[in-house]
């Protein structure tokens, strides 16, 4: 999944108030991160096959650490802890939607992925529902769960200046232009120059959240 990993960060955010949005974007996205330096250096692996579904060409037949089923829960509960020795308010819950953000990650992927996702690492069994077989359902879902959790935050919070009133439609134009970008461009061949690429696109949609932190507040 794509622009939907998103949404569990801004429905995050209206349960855990005091953790930044852009935490909760790079939470969400937290195994994509590392997939993106892992493929870049060989830990993991993945093929470009012209047309291997209907969304995109990714083969991604070798993830086991960051996309196993064990090793998300792992990244979770890892992620959780260090929000809650970070965290100055709410550790408890700031670090429960910490983690319960990162295994988004997992569960959003399970819909759209081929079975791709392992139990564990080494295991014979895979998950993967392959929504993205079928382009039209899968590109309505990622857009209707993006929007429709951009909403439910927008509705608990408010606008700190006038600033914080238009940022909501730069944010939605930029976020939805790289998910166009992303479904329209093909990959690179240089599989290091993909992974990079990635983690750096991570770097900027944290950005765009952190504009969220900096011109809106919890009502
Ligand atoms: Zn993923």
């Amino acid at each position: 999944m794509f622009i939907g990993h998103y949404a569990p960060a801004f429905i995050g955010k209206r349960i855990a108030k005091t953790v930044p949005l852009w935490v909760l974007f790079a939470a969400v996205q937290l195994v994509d991160i590392a997939w993106g330096v892992f493929i870049a250096t060989g830990v993991e692996h993945v093929r470009i096959i012209e047309g291997f579904t209907a969304s995109n060409s990714l083969d991604l037949y070798d993830m086991p650490w960051t996309h196993s089923l064990v090793m998300a829960l792992v990244w979770s509960l890892g992620a959780g802890l260090v929000w809650a020795a970070l965290a100055r308010r709410d550790k408890t819950l700031g670090g429960i939607v910490v983690g319960a953000a990162v295994f988004s990650h997992w569960l959003t992927d399970l819909i759209v992925h081929v079975p791709d996702l392992l139990l564990y690492p080494g295991s014979d069994i895979k998950f993967g529902f392959g929504l993205w077989n079928n382009f039209p359902v899968a590109m309505g879902l990622e857009l209707t769960i993006f929007l429709g959790s951009m909403a439910i935050y927008l509705t608990g919070t408010r606008a700190r200046g006038g600033f914080g009133r238009v940022w909501p439609f730069i944010a939605t134009a930029l976020l939805l232009g790289l998910f166009y970008l992303g479904m329209t461009t093909p990959p690179p061949d240089d599989i290091a120059v993909a992974g990079y690429s990635a983690v750096v696109m991570y770097g900027v949609i944290c950005a765009i959240a952190a504009g969220f932190d900096l011109t809106r507040e919890a009502k």
